[in-house]
């Protein structure tokens, strides 16, 4: 039996930083991991997803630059380049993850963890003893019980496929969905996108999900509204036969599912401490990301509070300083900024116009639509749009919304003002960078009509 101070379970974003800053703070700190060091966000997630993101852009880019002078032709794209080129990458990262871990004097261990009593993991034939447990096990793809689903794959399969397919559905209205139909049809691969309701990306401003849904129909997706899959089938070549909700049928390579994920607790056998779950087979936490058993821990994707990576990370952050640091803080929730890698992409922070009106009396808005100045001399018909959401009594700005090129890049700094309360009398004072994109944010003066 090893006795620690903490043996944290996942090597992700969350359980990774908790482990790194707690060993900082003197504590005696074991990660345990079944797969790779890295993570979700690493290894089959953001950063391939990002890359695969770029590598599909070009085929815009080559278009544009013709009206820039540039004689491009371009003949094909290779997939397994793209793929190999990925991998090399993302074996560094994991390497990074290991030294940093290594360097911070915390215990790397290999293997599926699971919990013996509130204070004991079992790792393999190892019983770790430890003072505090943390748990940061992620999610994993949820798939629907649809006929004929084991013909189909999720994210984790999407970055291994040994060729590009020459066609696919992507079956959802999400992050995951709407970028990889981006990033399909980037690449040439005739793609339509699924979605059940009548707007994809559910949650976000109805002016935002309406913009880019008219935008990737004009780069060539299919979209599909109000449409689900029955059945999946295959045929005689091995191609799958997606039968729809409207009755039609389609043949494709591929048969993407992108439909939310789960968290990761079924291994753990969590019951044998008693930690308390919710409703999606989440771990409960509060504020401080503590259980209902006193040793034990959770954050990121395993608690379902806000799935993405930074979010993780300061969690964990905020969980190690707390317990190990002598410095009580927790993660703040609020005001978080996202971005759909999109193409184009999208980027908010803080509410919708439907969210700011069921919340406050007085809401004003300030929309602007154009095209970008790089558009103006291409065939690009590519439009952006930004959106700021305006308390008109305190005049705060309490959202910001952007669908166009660079939307993460622009609302990382927009992020930055509204959470430090900028008003929108502070927009209108700073000076625009210009000719950009961004100084749209700071030359918002009329008030759409509500
Ligand atoms: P999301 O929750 O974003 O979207 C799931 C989608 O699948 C929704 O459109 C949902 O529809 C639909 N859906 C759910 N169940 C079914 C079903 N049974 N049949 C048909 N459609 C269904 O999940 P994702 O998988 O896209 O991503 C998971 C999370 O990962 C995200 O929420 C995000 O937090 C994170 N992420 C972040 C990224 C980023 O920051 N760029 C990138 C990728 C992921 P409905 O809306 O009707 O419920």
């Amino acid at each position: 039996m090893s006795n620690y101070d903490l043996v944290v379970i996942g090597g992700g974003s969350g359980g990774v930083r908790a482990a790194r800053i707690a060993a900082g703070h003197g504590a005696k700190v074991a990660i345990c991991e079944e797969f790779r060091y890295g993570g979700t966000c690493v290894i089959r997630g953001c950063v391939p997803k990002k890359m695969m993101v770029y590598a599909a852009h070009f085929s815009e880019d080559f278009e544009d630059s013709r009206h820039y002078g540039w004689n491009t032709t371009v003949n094909s794209f290779d997939w397994s380049r793209l793929i190999k080129n990925k991998d090399t990458e993302i074996d560094r990262l994991n390497g990074i993850y290991e030294n940093l871990l290594s360097n911070a004097g915390v215990e790397i261990l290999y293997g599926t963890a699971s919990l013996i009593d509130a204070n004991t993991v079992m790792l393999g034939d190892k019983k770790l003893n430890a003072d505090k447990i943390l748990i940061a096990t992620g999610g994993s793809p949820f798939m629907p019980k649809v006929a004929g689903i084991e013909h189909a794959i999720s994210s984790n399969e999407v970055f291994h496929l040994e060729q590009q397919p020459s066609s696919a559905i992507i079956v959802g209205g999400g992050y995951i969905a709407v970028e990889f139909a981006g990033i399909f049809n980037g690449i040439g691969t005739e793609t339509t996108l699924l979605y059940r309701g009548p707007q994809i990306l559910r949650g976000f401003d109805n002016d935002i999900r309406n913009h880019l849904s008219a935008e990737i129909v004009k780069k060539g997706i299919d979209l599909k509204l109000g449409t689900d899959v029955e059945s999946i089938r295959l045929d005689s070549d091995g191609r799958k036969v997606v039968t729809l909700s409207n009755g039609s049928t389609k043949t494709v390579d591929c048969v993407l599912y992108a439909t939310g994920r789960n968290p990761n607790v079924k291994s753990l056998k969590l019951e044998n401490a008693g930690v308390e779950l919710g409703k999606k087979g989440e771990v409960k936490v509060d504020k401080y990301s503590r259980t209902n058993v006193a040793s034990i821990f959770a954050v990121g994707d395993v608690t379902d509070r806000i799935a993405l990576t930074p979010v993780a990370t300061m969690e964990g952050h905020a969980f190690a300083d707390t317990f190990f640091g002598n410095n009580e803080r927790f993660a703040d929730h609020t005001n978080v900024p996202s971005a759909v890698f999109s193409q184009p992409p999208v980027s908010s922070i803080g509410l919708s116009a439907e969210q700011a009106r069921e919340e406050f009396d007085k809401v004003d808005t300030y929309t602007s639509e154009f095209r970008i100045l790089k558009h103006t001399i291409t065939d690009n018909t590519e439009r952006t749009l930004m959106k700021l959401i305006v308390n008109a009594d305190t005049d705060v700005v309490i959202g910001a919304h952007m669908v166009g090129p660079d939307a993460a890049e622009i609302m990382q700094g927009i992020a930055i003002a509204i959470k430090a309360g900028a008003t929108k009398a502070d927009f209108d004072a700073t000076v625009g960078i210009h000719p950009s994109t961004a100084e749209e944010f700071c030359t918002m003066r009329t008030k759409d009509a509500n």
